[in-house]
């Protein structure tokens, strides 16, 4: 059995290399921590590990964590949020993963009480059951939100297909990549688009070579809970 710091040491290493191989600076490279399936004590080994960065995908996660853990961490909300759930989320969170669509960003503005940092989430591969704008439909999107003082589009989102090869998963996250770029180079106020949150346990790797500033990481992190450390 490893350790979140025995595992966390074995990512920063792989980011490392990724980024000796892509001529980047791993310092551009933030890790969140996804912690929706381990208990607020794994959590709390997380930031005792050293990072700040922690996921949920759920309003249960941040009712469950937050009293234990509070400003020690910066809150990632990853999942699809509902909009009848907006006001019990919006404004304990950081920054938003999974802006996908106008209804949200409404109730966004409605219910936020200061501007919140959002990733547009893109479904780059096109799958049924991923959720997400089309690529296309992704600077009109952003475009049309410029009256919505609420919201600040930080970057970009995206999952991976579900698949083994690996050259389809480099061309998704290379496909979200040249959208920020050409989103970005709009130079919208509200929308400086700089960031891209794509990678899991899974394609980190390749998600860093391909640009990656957020990778989103859980089970090769916290591993997985059989309940004892809960
Ligand atoms: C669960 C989840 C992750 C982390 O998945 P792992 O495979 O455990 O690394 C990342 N992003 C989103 C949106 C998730 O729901």
């Amino acid at each position: 059995m490893s350790t979140v710091e025995e595992r966390l040491q074995h990512i920063n290493e792989t980011i490392r290399l990724a980024c000796e191989r892509s001529g980047r600076n791993p310092e551009e490279v933030t890790v969140i921590a996804v912690t929706k399936s381990v208990g607020p004590g794994r959590a709390k080994e997380v930031l005792d590990a050293g990072l700040v960065d922690l996921g949920e995908n759920r309003k249960e996660g941040l009712d469950e964590k937050q009293p234990v853990l509070g400003d020690a961490a910066r809150w990632h909300f990853i999942g699809s949020l509902q909009s009848r759930k907006v006001k019990d989320v919006v404004n304990r969170i950081d920054m938003l993963h999974s802006l996908d669509r106008a209804s949200l960003a409404e109730e966004i503005r409605k219910r936020a009480v200061r501007p919140l940092d959002c990733f547009v989430q893109v479904n780059v591969s096109g799958e049924q059951s991923k959720s997400g704008l089309a690529p296309e439909e992704t600077e009109p999107f952003i475009r049309a939100l410029a009256g919505n003082d609420k919201i600040r589009i930080a970057g970009l989102m995206t999952m991976a297909p579900n698949t083994d090869d690996e050259q389809q998963i480099r061309e998704s996250f290379r496909g979200l990549r040249e959208l920020r770029d050409r989103i970005a180079d709009l130079g919208l106020p509200h929308a400086p688009c700089t960031e891209l949150s794509m990678g899991m346990s899974n394609d980190f790797g390749i998600a860093v070579e391909e640009g990656a500033t957020f990778v989103r990481i859980g089970t090769a992190i916290v591993g997985y809970e059989s309940g004892e450390k809960r």
